[in-house]
C-alpha cells in the first residue's frame, strides 16, 4: 500500500488533522481498535477557547502557572491565537455546545481564573470527535483502517517513508507515505490505573525512542486527582474537574475538607494521596451536595447514571475517589507546526510535545492544543509537499514483533525512568 499521507489514530488530533488537507491529496488513517474507541470521546469537561481579547492575558497565565512556567510561551500564545478558529471550524462540522440564547456558555475548571470553557454536556469529547469522525468518512479523498496496530517505521537515515504495522488477524503489511503523521495519543495502557483506554500504549513513543527522533519532558505524567475508586479491573472512570469547578468539594473520611479544590491538578492530587496516607485509606470523598440536584442531571447526566449504575446517587451521598494516571504532557518533540527531528515524520495530539503543558496541564487545554498543532501540522505539509524518491514496499519480517508489546513497554517505562532520574 502507499499514500500521499498517512495519519496513524483517529482521535481529535488525526481526524482533524486529515480534514485540514485539500481533497486532492489521498490520506490514508489507520487505528489501533474502532474508530470510536479513542481518549477524545471520553473527555468531559470540555475545550477552552479565548473570549475576547480582554481574557488574553488571564488565559496564557493560567495556562503558564498551571505548567509550573515550564512551558513554551510561543505555543501557548499560538494555542490561544487559533482558538476562535478552530471552535469556528467545530460548529461548521455541527459541532454543538452549550447556549445560553444565541450566546455561547461557559464553563470553569481548576486553575482557571474566569469560565472559558465551552461544553456539551459531560460529553464535549464525544460530540467533537464524532462530528469529526462524520465529516471525514464523508470525504472520497480519506480512507480510515480500523483495528490496525503501527509497530515499526520505516525509515532510511533520518527520513520517514511510512509504516509497518498488522490487522486483528495479525497478518502484517508496510504502508509507505510521502508523509506520515504519528496521532497515537497518550501512555495510560501503561499503568495499572489510568482514565485512558487500555490500548493507548505510546506506541509511536516507544518507535521514536527506537529510532532516536528527539522527545521532550517524558517524565511529566499527570495524575488526575479524582476518578471514581473501584476494585475492578479496566479503565478508571473520571470525575471532571468541571464537577468541582461548579462547587463539589473533597473530604476526608472524618467529612472534613482538606484541600482547596481548585488548586491545579499537581497539587490537588498531592494534597490527596498525603490525606490517604495520614488516614490510612484507599480514597477520599467527593461531595456533590453543593451542586443543585437539576444541574448534576443536566451538566453532568452521564457521570450521574455511571455513579447510579456503580451504586452511589451523587445527588443524596458523597463518592469515593482516588487520584489516577491521566495525561502525558511530554512526548515526542516537534516545532511549531507539529514537524519532528526526522523528515517527513509529524506529531499531534497527545503523543507530541510541543510544550504547550510544560509540566502540568490545565483542564481543557488538550482537546484545544491537539487541534490546533494538528492543523498546523497539515498546513506546513502541504506548504512543503513533495514526493518520496523512493516509494518501494519493504520485506516485511513478522518474527521481528514477535514480543514487540513487552519490548516496547520496557523501553517507554525505562525512558520515563531515566528522564526522571536525570532530574535528581
Ligand atoms: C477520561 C478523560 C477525560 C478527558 N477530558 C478532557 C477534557 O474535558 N478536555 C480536554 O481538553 N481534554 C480532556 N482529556 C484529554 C483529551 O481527551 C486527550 O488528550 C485528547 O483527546 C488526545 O487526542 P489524540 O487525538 O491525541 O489521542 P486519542 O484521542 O487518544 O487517539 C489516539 C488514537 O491513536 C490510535 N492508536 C494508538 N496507538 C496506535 C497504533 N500503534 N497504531 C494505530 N493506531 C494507534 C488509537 O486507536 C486512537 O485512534 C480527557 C482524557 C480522558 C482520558
Amino acid at each position: 500500500m502507499n499514500t500521499d499521507i498517512l495519519i496513524v489514530g483517529c482521535g481529535v488530533a488525526g481526524l482533524y488533522c486529515a480534514l485540514n488537507f485539500p481533497e486532492n491529496r489521498n490520506i490514508l488513517i489507520v487505528t489501533k481498535n474502532i474508530a470510536r474507541k479513542s481518549d477524545s470521546y471520553l473527555a468531559q469537561g470540555g475545550i477552552c477557547v479565548l473570549r475576547d481579547e480582554d481574557d488574553y492575558k488571564a488565559f496564557f497565565e493560567d495556562t503558564m502557572k498551571a505548567g509550573h512556567y515550564e512551558n513554551n510561551p510561543e505555543s501557548v500564545d499560538i494555542m490561544i491565537r487559533s482558538s476562535q478558529g478552530v471552535i469556528e471550524d467545530l460548529v461548521s462540522f455541527g459541532v454543538r455546545f452549550e447556549k445560553n440564547g444565541e450566546a455561547f456558555n461557559y464553563t470553569r475548571e481548576g486553575a482557571h481564573s474566569a469560565p472559558r470553557i465551552l461544553f456539551h454536556e459531560d460529553e464535549t469529547g464525544k460530540e467533537i470527535t464524532s462530528h469529526l469522525l462524520e465529516t471525514a468518512r464523508k470525504r472520497k479523498n480519506i480512507t480510515l483502517i480500523e483495528n490496525f496496530t503501527m509497530v515499526d517505521l520505516i525509515c532510511d537515515d533520518n527520513e520517514c517513508r511510512g509504516i509497518i504495522g498488522h490487522d486483528e488477524n495479525g497478518d502484517f503489511n508496510a504502508i509507505t507515505a510521502n508523509y506520515t503523521v504519528l496521532a497515537t495519543g497518550g501512555i495510560g495502557g501503561l499503568f495499572e490505573h489510568s482514565t485512558n483506554y487500555r490500548h493507548l500504549t505510546g506506541d509511536a513513543l516507544a518507535l521514536a525512542i527506537k529510532y532516536g527522533v528527539k522527545l521532550q519532558h517524558i517524565d511529566y505524567i499527570q495524575i488526575h486527582p479524582t476518578t471514581l475508586f473501584t476494585k475492578k479491573d479496566g479503565r478508571e472512570f473520571l470525575i471532571s474537574e468541571s464537577v468541582r469547578g461548579e462547587g463539589a468539594i473533597l473530604l476526608n473520611s472524618k467529612g472534613e475538607r482538606f484541600v482547596n479544590e481548585l488548586l491545579p491538578r499537581d497539587k490537588v492530587s498531592k494534597a490527596i494521596f498525603a490525606e490517604m496516607e495520614k488516614e490510612g485509606t484507599e480514597h477520599v470523598w467527593l461531595s456533590l451536595a453543593p451542586i443543585p440536584e437539576e444541574e448534576i442531571k443536566t451538566h453532568f447526566p452521564n457521570i450521574y447514571q455511571r455513579c447510579l449504575d456503580e451504586g452511589y446517587d451523587v445527588t443524596k451521598e458523597p463518592i469515593p475517589v482516588v487520584p489516577s494516571q491521566h495525561y502525558f504532557m511530554g512526548g515526542i518533540d516537534v516545532n511549531g507546526f507539529s514537524k519532528t527531528s526526522m523528515d517527513r515524520l509529524y506529531a499531534v495530539g497527545e503523543t507530541a510535545c510541543n510544550g504547550v503543558h510544560g509540566r502540568n496541564r490545565l483542564a481543557s487545554n488538550s482537546l484545544l492544543e491537539s487541534l490546533v498543532f494538528a492543523k498546523r501540522a497539515a498546513s506546513d505539509i502541504n506548504l512543503n509537499y513533495n514526493s518520496l524518491k523512493d516509494d518501494s514496499l519493504p520485506e516485511v519480517k513478522p518474527e521481528k514483533y514477535e514480543n514487540y508489546k513487552e519490548e516496547y513497554k520496557e523501553l517507554i517505562l525505562r525512558s520515563i525512568e531515566e528522564e526522571k532520574q536525570s532530574h535528581e
